[in-house]
């Protein structure tokens, strides 16, 4: 019975469970209190969370679909992990869902999963907790087709709420687990990078003349600030990205009617031989904004500079 499942949907099914236990664990370590930071390099950081996270979630996945690439932020882990961490079921809403007639025979072999464990590392040790995602993003060929952002601290402030969400979208389906809300008319805000900033990104800002910038940690928080209506645009002119950043947001924004792209207008591809840093930075609108309006207004100096 599940076999008849297309394979996409069972992907992005176990996707969002693996992506809750993964929150789980990168809660538990924080609680613990001993994070093990490790420096990989400069204004780059990475924790006991961001290890074993990953390793959850890439045991996880490639026991239930061995032929399948992944490719997570923090290198290859293939030692044991507890077995409570193997996660092996799957979320039914989204198996439930149709999948769209070209993606119905996909097979491992042409699937690419991009693993961002913790995504807002350095927001997580300063304890900016709601700036933490996790990602996991699923390519078919050069396409980031579907996404998940699990967010281990949303609504962590609130007595009493439940904790963390998960959110998934695919191409040609839609998204699930939120709605997707609209920035507000007569404005721009844009979001940017808190934590990696220089003065070519701040000349991209300054260019597209918004009434407000967010800036805040994460790729994958940006985004849902695009989906939030919290902001307009998430510009970020600077090649620090990599596509585990982009895959899974890539991918929620565009099945939400959204785009993401570098500052050419131009998307990532997602094949496994592809390089990982997004070089021609990031530039993502929300839903029924004009992306090309933030196409044209950017400098062609800057433009230049991120090839
Ligand atoms: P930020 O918007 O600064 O939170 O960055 C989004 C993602 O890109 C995070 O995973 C960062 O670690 C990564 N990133 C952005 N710029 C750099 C950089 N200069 N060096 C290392 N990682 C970066
Ligand atoms: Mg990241
Ligand atoms: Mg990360």
């Amino acid at each position: 019975m599940a076999q008849s499942i297309p394979l996409l949907l069972r992907i992005v099914a176990s996707s969002v469970n693996v992506a809750n236990r993964a929150g789980k664990i990168i809660r538990d370590i924080m609680s613990q209190g001993e994070l093990g930071i490790v420096e990989k390099g400069k204004n780059d950081l990475q924790t006991e969370a961001d290890r074993s996270a990953q390793r959850c979630i890439i045991s996880s996945l490639s026991q239930q679909f061995p032929a399948v690439t992944i490719i997570g932020e923090e290198g290859s882990s293939t030692c044991e992990v507890p077995s409570d961490w193997l996660v092996t079921d799957s979320n039914q809403e989204v198996l439930k869902e149709t999948c769209p007639k070209e993606l119905q025979n996909v097979s491992e072999k042409d699937v690419v999963i991009w693993v961002d464990p913790l995504d807002g590392t350095s927001e997580y040790t300063q304890g900016l907790l709601d700036h933490v995602t996790v990602l996991i993003g699923i390519a078919v060929g050069d396409k980031a087709i579907g996404g998940v952002i699990h967010q281990p601290y949303y609504n962590y402030k609130e007595p009493e709420a439940v904790i963390g969400r998960t959110m998934w979208g695919i191409v040609g389906v839609g998204v699930g687990g939120f709605v997707p809300q609209p920035p507000p008319e007569g404005q721009r805000i844009i979001t940017t990078t808190r934590s990696h900033s220089n003065e070519v990104v701040q000349a991209a800002l300054d260019a597209l003349q918004p009434d407000n910038v967010l800036r805040v940690g994460g790729a994958g928080h940006k985004v849902l600030l695009l989906l939030e209506g919290k902001a307009h645009a998430y510009v970020f002119a600077s090649a620090g990205c990599k596509r585990w950043d982009t895959c899974a947001p890539e991918a929620v924004l565009v099945a939400a009617g959204g785009q993401l792209t570098d500052v050419h207008g131009h998307s990532y591809p997602y094949n496994s031989s592809t390089p990982h840093q997004n070089t021609a930075g990031v530039l993502a609108t929300a839903p029924g904004q004009d992306h090309s309006w933030y196409l044209r207004r950017l400098p062609d100096a800057i433009r230049a500079m991120l090839t």
